[in-house]
C-alpha cells in the first residue's frame, strides 16, 4: 500500500520565545515523511536547490524515507521564516524565498506512480492537479491548501476538490474556503463540493472528522512543553495517511483511530524545534501515546444518560 506525499522541502528559520533556528531543515513533505515513516514506508516528490545540504536529505534517508522523487536543481533552495507570538497561538511569516520552487513541476518517477494512498502537500492546486494526473489508481487522496490558494486560484482548487477523497486543513482555512465562521457548516460546505471527508485541524484544540453523517474530535495531546508549532498540521496528515497505509483499512472506526495517529505524531512535532523530535520517534512511543489517548477521553455514560 505505497503512500506518496508532494510538497515542500525547505529551509526554515523559525522564530518562537524559546529560541530560533536557522535554515533548519523543514517543508511540509519533511515533515508529513517523517511522521508517516515511522507507521509506514513513505515516498516523497519535491524539488531542493543546489545549497540544500547533504546532510538534511540523509536525515529523512537515515529514517528510510524515499528521496528518489526529490530533485536537485540549480538555484536556491525554498526558504521560510516566521516568527511565533508570546503563546505560540499565532504566527507571523517574515519571509518566503521560492527559489527553486517556484519552478517545481512535479514529476512523479515510474517506480511511485502505483502509489495507493496520496497526499498532496499544500502546493499551487494545478500542480496538485498535474500530480493527480500522473498516478495510476490512488485508493485515497488526501488535499492540504492555504489561503493564499484559496484567494488566488480558487476556480482550479474547486476543480481539484471534485477528485479528492479529504481535504486537510486548519479552520482558518475552511472558514475562507467556504465563506463560513461555523467549522461545522464549513466542513460541510466542503463536503457539498467532492470529498467524501473534512479533517478540520484546530491546534491546541485538536481536530476534527467530518463526513455526511457524523462528526468525531480528537485532542491535541496535553502536552506541558511546546516549543515549537511548525509542521504541526503536517506531522498530523503523516500520522493519518502513515496509519491508513499501514492497515490498509478505510473503514469508519479505522478512520477514527488514524486521527489519533495524526494527533499523536502532530505531538511530537511541537515539542521540540523542527524536525528534532520527529526523527527520534518511534513506533513504540507512538503506539504509548495512542494509549494515552485513549485513557484521555475516555468515560462511562451513567444509568440516567443512556
Ligand atoms: P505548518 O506549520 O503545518 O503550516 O507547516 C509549516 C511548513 O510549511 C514549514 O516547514 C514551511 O517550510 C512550509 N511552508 C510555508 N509556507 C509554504 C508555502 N507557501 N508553500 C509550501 N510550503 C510552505
Amino acid at each position: 500500500m505505497a503512500l506518496l506525499v508532494v510538497g515542500s522541502v525547505a529551509l526554515d528559520s523559525v522564530i518562537t520565545p524559546f529560541g530560533e533556528t536557522a535554515d533548519a531543515l523543514g517543508g511540509a513533505a519533511v515533515f508529513f515523511s517523517l511522521a508517516a515513516v515511522v507507521l509506514h514506508p513513505v515516498r516523497v516528490v519535491g524539488v531542493v536547490g543546489s545549497d540544500f545540504p547533504e546532510e538534511h536529505l540523509e536525515t529523512l534517508a537515515r529514517r528510510g524515507v524515499d528521496l528518489a522523487g526529490v530533485e536537485r536543481r540549480p538555484g536556491e533552495s525554498f526558504r521560510w521564516k516566521a516568527r511565533y507570538s508570546y503563546d505560540l497561538g499565532s504566527r507571523e511569516t517574515l519571509e518566503t524565498r521560492l527559489g527553486v520552487f517556484a519552478e517545481f513541476r512535479p514529476q512523479i518517477p515510474p517506480q511511485f506512480k502505483d502509489a495507493r494512498f496520496v497526499f498532496l502537500g499544500n502546493i499551487d492546486p494545478e500542480l496538485q492537479l498535474s500530480v493527480l494526473d500522473q498516478v495510476r489508481k490512488p485508493q485515497l487522496v488526501a488535499c492540504d491548501t492555504m489561503n493564499y490558494w484559496i484567494h488566488s486560484k480558487r476556480d482550479v482548487l474547486l476543480q481539484l476538490l471534485r477528485h479528492i477523497d479529504i481535504l486537510m486543513v486548519n479552520d482558518s482555512e475552511a472558514r475562507e474556503l467556504s465563506g463560513d465562521w461555523n467549522v461545522y457548516r464549513a466542513a460541510h460546505w466542503i463536503l457539498g463540493r467532492g470529498p467524501k471527508m473534512a479533517v478540520i485541524k484546530q491546534g491546541e484544540h485538536g481536530a476534527l472528522l467530518v463526513d455526511p453523517d457524523t462528526t468525531f474530535k480528537v485532542p491535541a495531546y496535553p502536552l506541558q512543553e511546546v516549543f515549537d508549532p511548525t509542521g504541526a498540521g503536517d506531522a498530523f496528515a503523516g500520522g493519518f495517511m502513515g496509519y491508513l497505509a499501514r492497515t490498509a483499512d478505510r473503514s469508519f472506526d479505522n478512520l477514527r483511530r488514524a486521527m489519533v495517529y495524526g494527533s499523536a505524531m502532530g505531538s511530537f512535532a511541537v515539542e521540540a524545534f523542527g524536525v528534532q523530535r520527529l526523527q527520534t520517534a518511534t513506533l513504540r512511543e507512538v503506539h504509548g501515546r495512542v494509549r494515552a489517548f485513549h485513557d484521555l477521553v475516555r468515560f462511562e455514560v451513567d444509568g440516567e444518560a443512556e
